[in-house]
């Protein structure tokens, strides 16, 4: 396994990262020229040295749907584009209660609560902040779960009161890096999503921040993006593959522009450049992936999975997804939420039962 470009050789990668050290920029896209088995063994042998073993698996609800004022390209939530979805307001927190307690039974570690949203403002819409406390604190006290939300941008203070109110991670991807992003959207800034990303953090929440593949963005891109994501530190990289959705400016191709085998390739470089974080795959992953290839990004390093449906599509149920982390040698992370794998596979398999929380979305 010794291919070299430029005296930087995979073993150097891996040693160097187990050593407690990382890989650079230069490192980073000379790997992504290297053969996908030997690249997918070395981000293997990573996770199997730093890792737990584990696969954790987190679950989302829509808790607010459509009409965005945002014009982010790929999503079917915009208000800018006709793509036909259901639009609701914010959902009774009960009603989020109810799908937290769906995800939990099914084996989910986390649950999160996401709004198509610049952002849940507490001055612009206080009733709608006040319900979406509410519902924190009612995932908080009545379930066992990780709480989660990906509400938008956030100002400092709104970021203290929900990391007070026992907020333990907070989810805002950068999509795609710095160079690419005004492509994709110019609402807002790749700079306001990274304020907010600091803020949280600061805030004491942990992040879980990611990207989308196959927007048209270069290898480069797709590690500069990670490396951004180590600036500011995320526990959990959450990897969707574009989903095209009609009535988008990138719904016109008819999949993700990434082939199988770069997608393999990134996340095997995105395990060496965040060792010890949850390399997550999401939204788009069946779409762009057959069944019978879904454990391959989990001998690439992967580590993390969304499971259900995302916010505007359908996904996957948790007995699939149980089978694909057992057939990659893995096990489910039962960390947080002890549930019975077992019992997850029999429900699914007798009742055909859909798993899926309501409706949850690919950002
Ligand atoms: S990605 Fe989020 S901010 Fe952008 S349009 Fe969709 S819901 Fe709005």
């Amino acid at each position: 396994m010794v291919y070299e470009t430029e005296n930087r050789t995979i073993d150097d990668a891996v040693a160097r990262v187990l050593d407690g050290g990382m890989i650079d920029r230069t490192d980073a896209i000379a790997l992504l020229a290297q053969p996908v088995d030997d690249l997918a063994a070395a981000a293997d042998a990573v996770r199997a040295t730093l890792g737990d073993g584990t696969v954790d698996a987190c679950s989302i609800v829509n808790a607010k749907a459509g009409s965005c004022a945002e014009d982010c390209g790929f999503c079917a939530q915009s208000a800018h584009f006709d793509t036909g979805i259901e639009t609701h307001g914010f959902l009774d927190p009960e009603e989020i209660l109810a799908a937290a307690k769906r995800a939990e039974a099914d084996g989910a570690q986390r649950f999160g609560i996401v709004v198509a949203e610049k952002g849940v403002s507490k001055q612009k819409r206080p009733e709608e902040w006040a319900d979406v406390l509410r519902a924190v604190r009612l995932v908080r006290d009545e379930t066992d779960i990780e709480i989660d939300a990906s509400l938008g941008l956030l100002t400092r203070e709104e970021a203290n009161i929900l990391a007070d109110e026992g907020l333990n991670h907070y989810n805002h991807n950068i999509e795609t890096s710095p160079r690419y992003f005004d492509e994709i959207v110019s609402t807002h800034t790749f700079e306001d999503r990274l304020k907010t990303l600091r803020r949280a953090k600061n805030a004491g929440m942990d992040l879980c921040a990611g990207v989308i593949l196959g927007m048209g963005e270069t290898p480069a891109d797709r590690v500069d993006a990670a490396l951004e994501l180590r600036t500011v530190g995320v526990s959990s990289l959450p990897v969707n593959i574009l989903n095209p959705v009609e009535g988008t400016p990138l719904g016109d191709r008819e999949s993700a522009a990434i082939s199988k085998t770069d997608l393999i390739k990134t996340i095997a470089v995105y395990r060496l450049l965040h060792p010890t974080a949850r390399v997550r795959l999401t939204g788009g992953r069946e779409v762009n992936l057959a069944t019978d290839e879904q454990h391959w990004p989990f001998e690439a390093g992967a580590d993390g999975l969304l499971t259900g449906d995302y916010l505007t599509t359908g996904g996957q149920d948790a007995a699939t997804d149980i089978e694909v982390i057992e057939r990659a040698g893995l096990t489910p992370n039962m960390a947080v939420n002890e549930f019975d794998p077992e019992r997850v596979k029999t429900t699914a398999n007798h009742d055909g039962a859909d798993a899926a929380v309501e409706s949850r979305a690919d950002d």
